[in-house]
């Protein structure tokens, strides 16, 4: 009997790596859905021209539909296939942003792929550490890539050095907002804060076509779906597309999986990765030991625009550049947060003119050249904290068998992102950029996507705890592999420790 993988996102082939690394067998399940077919024709029309040639027009038909995204979804080649609506897992989506993929990929297929490890100083009550994770993120790293270069980050984050590395090249507006950076560096490091260059899962192939947000015409950032590509070749593997799983439970031999269609899967063990919301699901309705009530926690954010006070060289709107992140900015000090809070800073999109000409142009008739102007000198950091500084939201088991969830805010919420907006503000000015903080936009409950923690690990697990191998109490061969096993969300980036703790589990399970 093979393994059974639920789940083709990034924990899902992370964990069926190391298996397939130990000479098991894996049958990986997901929802099966992909690209459409107008869509993928779409894109390959758009790839099929060097950048250099598109014409306007090309370019505004292939980013419309993308512009055109309803609130809360978000979309790339015009298609919504990895992202599920709300309504289809949540009995009242209205309050929680977060939703569920049942995509091959998941929700890697639309991720914005920044990529940093975790440190220990932030795994307060974690049963693992950064430097146990720091071989699997090295395995990580070999079948995803991760560009970027070793600068004052590696000293921070030393669980995956960065040495051999090579960083896409920045923007115009980054090359000198890191120039400007590093020079400040002491004056910075004063005052805990520590700046580099960003690090994304991008090929080096990447053509600098700025089109990151619509979806990359040639595929240039890494999918899960990539890899399950891969790993269909390989021998002792088994990819079943769809229909999705509707429970799990343990037999006397193993393990038995019950598709949505009535099919019965039986198994040695099963590893879940289903994504934070679907895992829970199927852990509420399949394990009646359980709590019946799960508690995610999340590493919330706020967007903080700021304005660059230099007079730019190169337009900053003119290709070669991506429009991924371009620096990570970290401050390390208590005053603010007991953990790390980061920042990544995004320079010039094609969202910056259209969404500023919406929101402010229709007050001022005349005014949408001032704010296109203004776009290009516009750079928006996001700003993570630590989940012990954020909304908790509990689920519970709908009786339709979708989520329901219940959001408590944190009052301090509002302490830590006030005191990371001043010392923010008072960073950047370093650098040239006066922050805006009358104009900082919380994100919703949700929404980051960086959100885990339902049935956190524990060298000692009580009722609603796993142990280190994401094993709910009660379940021997049952675990779970995605964030929902995070003791706590660290604010920097989540997905590739989550990658490395379910290569991690795939390569220490009995
Ligand atoms: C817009 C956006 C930007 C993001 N940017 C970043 C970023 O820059 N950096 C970062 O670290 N993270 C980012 N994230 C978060 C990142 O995408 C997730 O952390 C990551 O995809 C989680 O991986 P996963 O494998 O746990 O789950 P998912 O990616 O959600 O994959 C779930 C898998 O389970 C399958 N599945 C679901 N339900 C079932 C079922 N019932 N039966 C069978 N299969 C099922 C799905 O088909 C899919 O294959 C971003 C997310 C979004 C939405
Ligand atoms: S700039 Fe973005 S969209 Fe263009 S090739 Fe590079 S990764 Fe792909």
């Amino acid at each position: 009997m093979a393994d059974i993988v639920i789940g083709s996102g990034p924990a899902g082939v992370s964990v069926a790596q190391a298996l397939l690394a130990r000479g098991r067998e894996v049958v990986m399940l997901d929802g099966g859905k992909v690209l459409e077919d107008a869509a993928r024709a779409r894109r390959d029309a758009i790839a099929a021209t060097a950048p250099e040639d598109w014409t306007d027009a090309a370019r505004d038909a292939w980013q419309a539909p993308q512009f055109d995204t309803p609130d809360g979804q978000v979309r790339r080649y015009g298609s919504d296939f990895a992202m599920e609506p709300g309504v289809t897992t949540l009995s009242d989506p209205d309050g929680f942003a977060l939703r569920a993929s049942r995509a091959v990929g998941g929700l890697s297929n639309l991720w914005g792929a920044a990529v940093l490890p975790y440190r220990t100083a932030d795994l307060a009550g974690w049963p693992v550490t950064a430097e146990a994770l720091a071989p699997h993120y090295r395995a990580v790293a070999g079948f995803m890539p991760v560009a970027g270069r070793a600068d004052d980050l590696e000293a921070l984050l030393p669980a995956f050095p960065m040495e051999g590395r090579r960083p896409l090249p920045p923007s115009p507006q980054a090359e000198v907002l890191l120039a400007r950076l590093d020079a400040a560096r002491a004056a910075l490091a004063g005052m805990g804060v520590h700046a580099g260059a960003g690090r994304q899962a991008v090929d080096a192939e990447c053509r600098q076509c700025g089109q990151c947000l619509h979806g990359c015409p040639w595929g240039h950032i890494w999918s899960a779906a990539r890899t399950v590509a891969e790993l269909r070749a390989r021998t002792g593997f088994t990819h079943r597309p769809g229909p999705p799983a509707q429970g799990f439970a343990e037999t006397a031999e193993g393990v038995e999986v019950t598709l949505e269609d009535g099919t019965r899967l039986a198994g040695t063990r099963l590893f879940i990765a289903a994504g934070v919301l679907e895992t829970a699901r199927l852990l509420l309705a399949s394990h009646p030991g359980g709590a019946g009530r799960l508690r995610l926690r999340e590493s919330g954010y706020f967007f903080l625009p700021a304005l660059h006070r230099w007079r730019a060289k190169r337009r900053p709107d003119a290709p070669p550049f991506t429009t991924l992140p371009q620096a990570f900015v970290e401050i390390d000090d208590p005053s603010v947060s007991p953990h790390l809070v980061h920042a990544q800073l995004y320079t010039w999109n094609a969202f910056y003119p259209r969404d500023l000409v919406a929101s402010y142009g229709a007050k001022l008739p005349g005014s949408a050249p001032l704010w296109r102007a203004l776009a290009r000198r516009l750079i928006v950091a996001q700003v993570f904290l630590h989940s012990d500084h954020y909304a908790a939201v509990d689920v519970t088991l709908a009786p339709d068998g979708r989520l329901a969830a219940t959001v408590a805010a944190d009052p301090g919420t509002a302490l830590v992102a006030n005191a990371a907006t001043a010392r923010l503000g008072r960073a950047l000015g370093h650098a040239g950029l006066s922050t805006l903080g009358f104009a900082r936009r919380p994100g919703a409950p949700g929404s980051s996507f960086h959100v885990g923690g339902s049935v956190p690990m524990a060298s000692d697990p009580a009722p609603g705890q796993a142990d280190r191998l994401g094993r709910p109490q009660g379940l021997g061969r049952v675990h779970l592999v995605d964030a929902s096993v995070l003791p706590s969300i660290p604010a920097t980036t989540i997905t590739f420790s989550v990658m490395a703790n379910a290569h991690r589990i795939g390569t220490e399970a009995p």
